[in-house]
């Protein structure tokens, strides 16, 4: 009986994005197995090629004399479960990339990494035999080499090789003539590297409230429902607290879980208190790991050596073979969705992920994503709450300052008259504070500092951006309008835009106060890892008065000696030129008034704005998500935004910009004629918010529609279109509900 194999060839064609058949030849029919990677002649040329084989039959539908032979396993290859392959599957139709895309995605090693070895001597026969025979041997007196190895041995069962060469100073000959008369074995073992070097840490002693324990006991008591969970809790309301409790049982029923966590910079303090509980069962997976880390954390995974895996995204591939339980922390990150392709949200891959696994899923954040926080409306996620702050500290009181009101006053500074004296009142305390501005990358959007305008697109209704003709532009649809030197609204001539950094607001503090000491943390200043943990470090030793930053000074960090948060400009993240500005600004201001009064000392929070009516703002200073929430789904509901509708990006990018832009417009016309009279959206194209990287022109279309389905079907009319139409070198991406602004 001839039996064939479907293979994913290693190509990234949208031609080619199917399996093929191949036969398995007798000699190789226990080799090849699905999920092995093999070598196979493709084409008319017989190319020699690899791929993953992903299905094995009995059948074909072809001429059985024109299946070609696979030639072999390929050597020093990784293997993959029927599990991941699903998976693969699901990211191939979710996010509409290949199916050799999708499989590299979800391998997170594709090569054996040769082990390390370790090597050491032992005892060969029983003690006293050997403790006889040291005897003879050190009455003779001339085999001293023999005589200090036997001594070691009778002190101890095993000698790593290492030791006994350098140390014992003993060479390969007394050796060998040792192991010859059976008097001593050499043992080999194969070594696990381990990225995890942890002293022995002091577990934490408290019970945990009724509350945690009402959580643990709900989501363990309904294991094998597979459920879903949302962890609704301030910082330091005890969510960690609880995961942890969760594996613990997890554990005890054998099976394993995976932690995520937004950052690579998070890892070693999550990892902390992990490792306190569950010791050396628990690794690490991200990608400052060598491949030969990688490698073996995956081996680890798969024979059961560890039992919980701590890393961003990627852990989510962890091969664990009894899967219980994922979590994400601080699910409504930004980072949880892929910059590469396949674009993939690393909370739609968990859900996929658990159901396979028949593992529970649990998300946790203080500021839960619109799309997260829909399914709980929708009853798909069971919905709890942590509103008490175990470590002690009331929530801060929050004041909104109205920017307008300090120019009217005239007051031309970035600091409010409020601000500036409960700087001075800190100071004076020696307490300490943090000024954060809430950057986000690029952003050239324009206000009106007399009524807080801001310009916006009459179609999008996100914030234009100032570009460098002057013009004023929608990241979305390409509308563009004239800069504008009068403020439309009252006619002020403050319509300008915002270019302030935290380089200039360091030089304005020290010309208020001469004597501050100023920490400062932004892109320039964290070039290295060690960089970032040396000014938290600093902050937290008491060396400086005030930390100011961007957005990366409101992680995840407890200072109890900060009693002021001052955001300096709430403004810059409102306007940021996409749909969810106002989300990501809610969030931001939450998170940054969660930093103050962390100790015994009560906080405050100064919130500057030039809207102070928005909504954002006036939602995070209450501290009510709920009402956030509600708002801000209506705007997504009459826009169309997501999670209301679904969007795709396309992303089109190459080296020639006629070249890009062409391709862009015959995709724009097209897509325009296919979804004629249909509820579909297309805006664009237009060049992109970073119009160029590298040399490299970035154009891009959005598309709205009720489904991602739809979506789904005009991305393959457009590929399509790429193969038939267009021969170029231009790059075509797409993204699904952007996150990240392109
Ligand atoms: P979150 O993950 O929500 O920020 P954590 O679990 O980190 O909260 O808890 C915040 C702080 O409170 C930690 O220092 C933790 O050790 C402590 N903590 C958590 N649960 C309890 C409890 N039941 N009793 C006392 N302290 C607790
Ligand atoms: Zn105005
Ligand atoms: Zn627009």
């Amino acid at each position: 009986m001839e039996i064939y194999a479907d293979i994913i060839v290693d190509i990234t064609h949208e031609k080619l994005d199917r399996p093929f058949q191949y036969r398995i030849p007798e000699a190789l029919s226990e080799e090849v197995t699905v999920g092995c990677q093999v070598i196979v002649p493709f084409g008319a040329a017989n190319k020699i090629i690899s791929g993953y084989c992903i299905g094995i039959s009995c059948e074909t539908d072809f001429d059985p004399a024109k299946i070609k032979d696979i030639v072999s396993v390929k050597e020093g290859s990784t293997t993959m479960e029927s599990r991941e392959i699903l998976l693969a599957d699901f990211i191939k139709r979710r996010y509409g990339v290949t199916m050799i895309q999708a499989l590299k995605t979800v391998l997170l090693v594709k090569h054996t990494v040769k082990a390390i070895v370790k090597k050491s001597i032992c005892r060969g026969k029983p003690l006293k035999e050997l403790q006889s025979y040291y005897d003879t041997i050190k009455e003779k007196g001339n085999q001293r080499a023999k005589a200090r190895l036997l001594e070691a041995l009778l002190d101890r069962e095993e000698i790593p090789l290492e030791e006994v060469n350098h140390k014992l100073e003993i060479g390969a000959g007394t050796i060998k003539l040792l192991e010859e008369s059976g008097y001593i074995a050499l043992k080999t073992e194969n070594q696990y590297r381990d990225p995890v070097h942890m002293e022995h840490i002091q577990q934490e002693g408290f019970a945990l409230s009724a509350e945690q324990q009402h959580i643990v006991d709900v989501i363990i008591g309904a294991l094998d429902d597979c459920g879903k969970y949302y962890i609704h809790g301030i910082t330091g309301s005890g969510k960690t607290a609880v995961y942890i409790e969760l594996i613990e049982e997890i554990l005890k029923r054998g099976r394993q879980a995976i932690v995520l966590i937004p950052e690579i910079s998070l890892t070693y303090q999550t990892l902390k208190r992990f490792y306190a509980r569950f010791g050396s069962k628990v690794s690490v997976m991200n990608s400052t790991l060598s491949a030969g880390e990688k490698y073996d954390q995956m081996q680890r995974a798969m024979n059961g050596d560890i039992q919980v895996i701590i890393g961003p995204r990627s852990a989510l591939f962890t091969p664990f073979p009894n899967l219980g339980l994922v979590i994400i922390d601080e699910e409504h990150e930004p980072s949880y969705k892929s910059e590469q392709s396949p674009k993939y949200h690393a909370r739609e891959v968990a859900e996929e992920v658990a159901r396979l696994s028949g593992a529970s899923l649990v998300f946790g954040s203080a500021t839960p994503s619109m799309e997260a926080y829909q399914q709980v409306k929708q009853g798909r996620f069971q919905l709890f709450k942590l509103e008490k702050r175990l470590t002690g500290g009331a929530l801060p009181r929050v004041e909104i300052v109205d920017l307008r009101e300090e120019l009217r006053n005239g007051n031309r500074s970035i600091f409010s008259l409020s601000l500036q004296q409960k700087m001075a009142e800190r100071l004076q305390r020696r307490e300490q504070f943090m000024l954060f501005l809430n950057r986000r990358g690029y952003s050239g959007f324009i206000s009106c500092r007399s009524c807080g305008h801001v310009m916006r697109c009459p179609h999008c209704d996100v914030s234009l951006s100032e570009h460098r003709d002057g013009r004023l532009h929608c990241h979305y649809c390409g509308y563009s309008a004239p800069g504008v030197k009068l403020c439309p609204e009252c006619g002020s001539k403050y319509i300008l835009g915002f270019k302030v950094g935290t380089q200039q607001i360091e030089e304005k503090l020290k010309e208020l106060f001469p004597e501050i000491r100023v920490l400062r943390m932004d892109a320039d200043t964290t070039k290295t890892k060690a960089s970032y943990e040396q000014i938290l470090s600093a902050f937290a030793g008491g060396q400086a008065d005030v930390l100011l930053g961007t957005q990366m000074i409101v992680k995840g960090h407890d200072f109890p000696g900060v009693t002021l948060v001052g955001v300096l400009a709430a403004d810059m993240s409102l306007a940021f030129g996409d749909y969810r500005s106002g989300e990501r600004t809610f969030q931001l201001l939450t998170q940054a008034a969660g930093r103050a009064g962390r100790g015994k000392l009560p906080g405050e929070v100064v919130i500057q704005t030039y809207q102070p009516e928005h909504y954002s703002v006036q939602f995070a200073a209450a501290q009510d998500f709920e009402g956030f929430y509600e708002q801000e789904m209506a705007y997504r509901e009459l826009m169309q935004y997501p999670p209301a509708g679904h969007m795709m990006a396309i992303q089109i990018f190459g080296e020639k910009e006629a070249r890009v832009k062409a391709l862009a417009e015959d995709f724009g016309d097209y897509l325009k004629v296919l979804t004629k009279n249909k509820p579909i959206q297309v805006l664009g194209p237009t060049v992109a918010a970073i119009a160029k990287i590298k040399d490299i022109y970035r154009y891009v279309i959005y598309v709205k529609a009720a489904k991602t389905e739809t979506l789904l079907l005009l991305k393959n009319a457009l590929d399509e279109r790429k193969i038939t139409m267009h021969s170029g070198q231009e790059i075509v991406q797409y993204d699904f509900d952007p996150v990240n602004t392109f």
